[in-house]
């Protein structure tokens, strides 16, 4: 079996996963991983969430200790997941607390699954549009250092109208965000998804989605994908990782 040596979509026991932080990187050190992102839930949905409502700083701060304790064994991005269905990321409240402290990159989920559990409770229902999102997203980038990512996590991109699609494309592009493959929604496999991967100049991450150990680093179908459109130098992160997969 191979494992992909780097892998951006990590939940840890600060939202729904069940390993702590320092469980999860022992764990990819010992798999011979190079680099990993923990990205937990930012979200006010009560199943998923969470310690970081509570204490976004403690969160971060655990991050940042951990990345500083475990430098020379493997690289660790700080980031963090935005449930679009359940926070508004952008209220002057939760912009100002997304922002206080400095992630490596912000993933956010659910961009185009306008209508499903929970989004229709919620009273902002037509700005979650997922052009409308998009273009939310784009204007929350602008208030972020410029060397931070931010990306769409698991986004079923491929179910838009192919208007909106190109649409969502050029905002992409213009706002420089990139796209997850995602192993545990398949998204890179279905029907329409390939025009994401035909754009050069949309940035690409692998993530597992994992909230186990065992699933961290199971990317090898998704990184077929973008070895078959030679999209390696649009992955995000990899500076320095040469080696892609390593066999266990
Ligand atoms: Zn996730």
């Amino acid at each position: 079996m191979k494992l992909v040596t780097t892998d951006y979509h990590i939940h840890s026991t600060w939202s729904d996963g069940y390993s702590s932080i320092e469980s999860i990187l022992s764990y990819c050190v010992r798999k011979g991983l190079k680099a990993v992102g923990v990205t937990d839930h930012y979200s006010h949905n009560t199943v998923k969430c969470s310690q970081i409502m509570e204490d976004l700083t403690g969160y971060f701060q655990e991050l940042e200790a951990l990345c500083e304790a475990y430098r020379d064994k493997i690289v660790l991005k700080k980031g963090i997941e935005i449930d679009t269905r359940a926070c508004v990321f952008d209220s002057p409240r939760e912009s100002r607390v997304l922002t206080s402290q400095k992630f490596d990159y912000y993933l956010f989920e659910y961009v185009t699954d306008n209508f499903g559990a929970g989004a229709n409770s919620l009273p902002y229902k037509n700005n979650r549009l997922p052009l409308v999102l998009l273009n939310r997203i784009r204007e929350f980038k602008k208030r972020l250092p410029k060397d931070c990512l931010v990306g769409l996590a698991h986004a079923y991109l491929h179910i838009l109208p192919k208007e909106e699609l190109e649409e969502a494309i050029k905002i992409i592009v213009d706002a420089d965000l990139f796209v997850e493959l995602n192993s545990t929604y398949q998204n890179y496999k279905m029907e329409g998804f390939e025009r994401i991967l035909e754009v050069d100049e949309i940035k690409l991450s692998l993530g597992s989605d994992a909230h186990t150990l065992h699933q961290i680093g199971k990317l090898t179908q998704p990184l077929k994908y973008v070895k078959d459109y030679k999209a390696e130098d649009r992955l995000i992160f990899m500076d320095g990782i040469k080696e892609l997969e390593i066999e266990l």
